[in-house]
C-alpha cells in the first residue's frame, strides 16, 4: 500500500506528488501516457508560461471561472512560490509583459525537467502508460485504484489530477469527471474556453481578411440586449473560419455563456480599432486630418490610423472611395466610417470545438471541495487539483499557476491525512 497515490502527470499532479513525497510519504504517480508533463511542455507556446507576477487580487480577475476560489489555496502557496519553488530547482525565471513567468532557457522541457529530476530525488515512484480506469473506495473512504489492465494499487489517499478535456491528444480525455460523480460530486457543465470563435459573416466566408491581425484592439461581447458583456484591448486575428488571438480568445467564454442564455443565436462583437476614440471623437479626429491635408486621398490621410488591408476594407463598409480627397467627402460618410473604425460589428455563432480549446470550463463543483486543503467534502481520502476542478483562467499563466497551487496544496494535505491514518502502509 502507498500513502498517497495521484493521478495524473501534468503540473498539477506532478506539483502534488513533489508536495506529498516532501511531507515524507510513499507515494505513487500514475500516467495514462508514455510521458509525462505532454501538456505542460507544449504550453505557452513550447516555453512554458510557469506562472504571472501580477499582484494576487490581478491574479483571482485573470481566473474567471471561479478564481476567487483561490485565494484560500494561495494562503498556502502562491504564485511567489511557485517562483522560488522553480529557482531553488534551479531553472531561473524572467518576467515578460503581463506579469507572465517564463523559465530564461525559453525551454519548457527544461521546468518540466526540473520537476522529474526532483520527483526522483525525493523517491515518488511512477507508473507510465498505465490508464486509471477507476477509483476504489468504500461507504466512508476511497481505497485505491484500478487500472484498465485489472490492477489494482491502494492508497489512504488519492489525489485526482487528470485534466480537463482540452487538446486530448495531450491525454486529458475527461476521464476523472465520472469518478467524481461516483465518489457523490457534482459536475457541473463542461465547455470550451480561450477558443477561437467561429463566423459566418460573408468577409469571413470569403476569406477576405484571412491573416490580418489587429494591434491591441478593443473587442466586445454583447448581449442580445446590446448591452456589452465584456470588453478586451489585446491582438486578434481574422482567420478562415472566424476570428482567434488573444483579445478573442478571453472574449470566448462569454460568448459561449450568451449563446446558452440566448438558446444559439449568434453573439453581436465589436471592434474598437481606436481603442481610445469614440464614435464622436473618431468624427471629429478624421475631420481634422482631413482639413490638414485637403487635397490628399482619404486613403492617404487616414493610413496612421489602421494598417491599409483593414483601413480599405473599412472604407468599402462606409462605402467610400479610398481615392476621394476629404474636400469631396460628405459629412455623413465621414460619420459612417467613423463608427466602422470605433464599433466595427460582426456577429460570431460558436466556437471551436472543446478538443481544440486551449482550457476547459465546468467541471468539479469547488462548492465540495475544501479550499484549504482541497479534500473532497463527499469521499474522505480524496483530493482533487487542476484543470479537472470547475476553474479555469485566462492564457497567460493563470492556467498553470492554478495547476501547481491546488496541486501543491493537495498534495500537503494528502500527505498529513495519510499520516494520520490508523492503517499501516507498505507494499
Ligand atoms: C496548447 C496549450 C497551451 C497552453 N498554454 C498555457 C499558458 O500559456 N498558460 C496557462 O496558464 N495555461 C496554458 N494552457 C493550459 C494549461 O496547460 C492547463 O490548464 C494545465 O496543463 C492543466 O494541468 P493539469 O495538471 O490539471 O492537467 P493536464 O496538464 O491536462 O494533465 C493531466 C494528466 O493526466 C493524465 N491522465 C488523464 N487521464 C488519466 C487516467 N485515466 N489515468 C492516468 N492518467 C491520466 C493525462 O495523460 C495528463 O498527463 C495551455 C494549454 C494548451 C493545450
Amino acid at each position: 500500500m502507498y500513502d498517497v497515490i495521484i493521478i495524473g502527470g501534468g503540473p498539477s499532479g506532478l506539483m502534488a506528488s513533489i508536495a506529498a513525497a516532501s511531507n515524507n510519504q510513499k507515494v505513487l504517480l500514475i500516467e495514462k501516457g508514455k510521458k509525462l508533463g505532454k501538456k505542460l511542455i507544449i504550453s505557452g507556446g513550447g516555453r512554458c508560461n510557469v506562472t504571472n507576477r501580477l499582484p494576487l487580487d490581478e491574479i483571482v480577475k485573470h481566473i474567471p471561472g471561479n478564481g476567487r476560489f483561490l485565494h484560500s489555496p494561495f494562503s498556502v502557496f502562491n504564485n511567489e512560490d511557485i517562483i522560488s519553488f522553480f529557482e531553488g530547482l534551479g531553472v531561473a525565471l524572467k518576467e515578460e509583459d503581463h506579469g507572465r513567468m517564463f523559465p530564461v532557457s525559453n525551454r519548457a522541457q527544461d521546468v518540466a525537467e526540473a520537476m522529474f529530476k526532483e520527483m526522483d530525488r525525493l523517491n515518488v515512484a511512477v507508473l507510465l502508460d498505465s490508464p486509471v480506469k477507476k477509483l476504489l473506495m468504500t461507504d466512508e473512504h476511497i481505497t485505491g485504484v484500478r487500472l484498465h489492465t485489472g490492477e489494482e494499487y491502494t492508497a489512504k489517499a488519492i489525489v485526482v489530477a487528470v485534466g480537463g478535456k482540452a487538446v486530448p491528444q495531450t491525454g486529458s480525455t475527461g476521464d476523472g469527471y465520472p469518478w467524481a460523480e461516483k465518489a457523490g460530486h457534482t459536475v457541473t457543465d463542461l465547455y470550451p474556453t480561450e477558443v477561437p470563435l467561429l463566423s459566418k459573416e460573408p468577409f469571413i466566408v470569403s476569406r477576405e481578411l484571412q491573416g490580418l491581425a489587429l494591434r491591441d484592439p478593443a473587442v466586445t461581447v454583447l448581449n442580445k440586449k446590446g448591452k456589452v458583456l465584456v470588453t478586451h484591448q489585446m491582438d486578434m486575428l481574422f482567420t478562415h473560419f472566424g476570428l482567434s488571438g488573444p483579445a478573442v480568445l478571453r472574449c470566448s467564454q462569454y460568448v459561449v455563456k450568451e449563446m446558452k442564455k440566448n438558446g444559439g443565436a449568434p453573439v453581436e462583437m465589436r471592434i474598437n480599432s481606436l481603442p481610445d476614440e469614440n464614435a464622436e471623437s473618431a468624427f471629429q479626429l478624421l475631420n481634422k486630418m482631413m482639413k490638414d491635408e485637403p487635397k490628399k486621398s482619404v486613403k492617404n490621410v487616414w493610413k496612421s490610423l489602421a494598417q491599409e488591408r483593414w483601413l480599405l476594407f473599412l472604407l468599402d463598409r462606409a462605402d467610400i472611395n479610398p481615392q476621394i480627397t476629404g474636400a469631396e467627402l460628405p459629412s455623413d460618410k465621414v460619420r459612417a466610417f467613423a463608427q466602422q473604425l470605433t464599433a466595427f460589428a460582426m456577429f460570431v455563432n460558436g466556437t471551436q470545438p472543446i478538443e481544440k480549446a486551449f482550457v476547459t470550463g465546468g467541471g468539479v463543483s469547488i462548492k465540495e471541495i475544501e479550499p484549504k486543503t482541497m479534500a473532497s467534502k463527499k469521499k474522505p481520502g480524496l483530493y482533487f487539483c487542476g484543470e479537472i476542478l470547475d476553474i479555469h483562467g485566462y492564457t497567460g499563466g493563470y492556467n498553470i499557476t492554478s495547476a501547481l497551487v491546488t496541486g501543491n496544496v493537495a498534495g500537503q494535505s494528502a500527505a498529513r491525512f495519510a499520516k494520520e491514518s490508523p492503517i499501516e502502509s507498505g507494499v
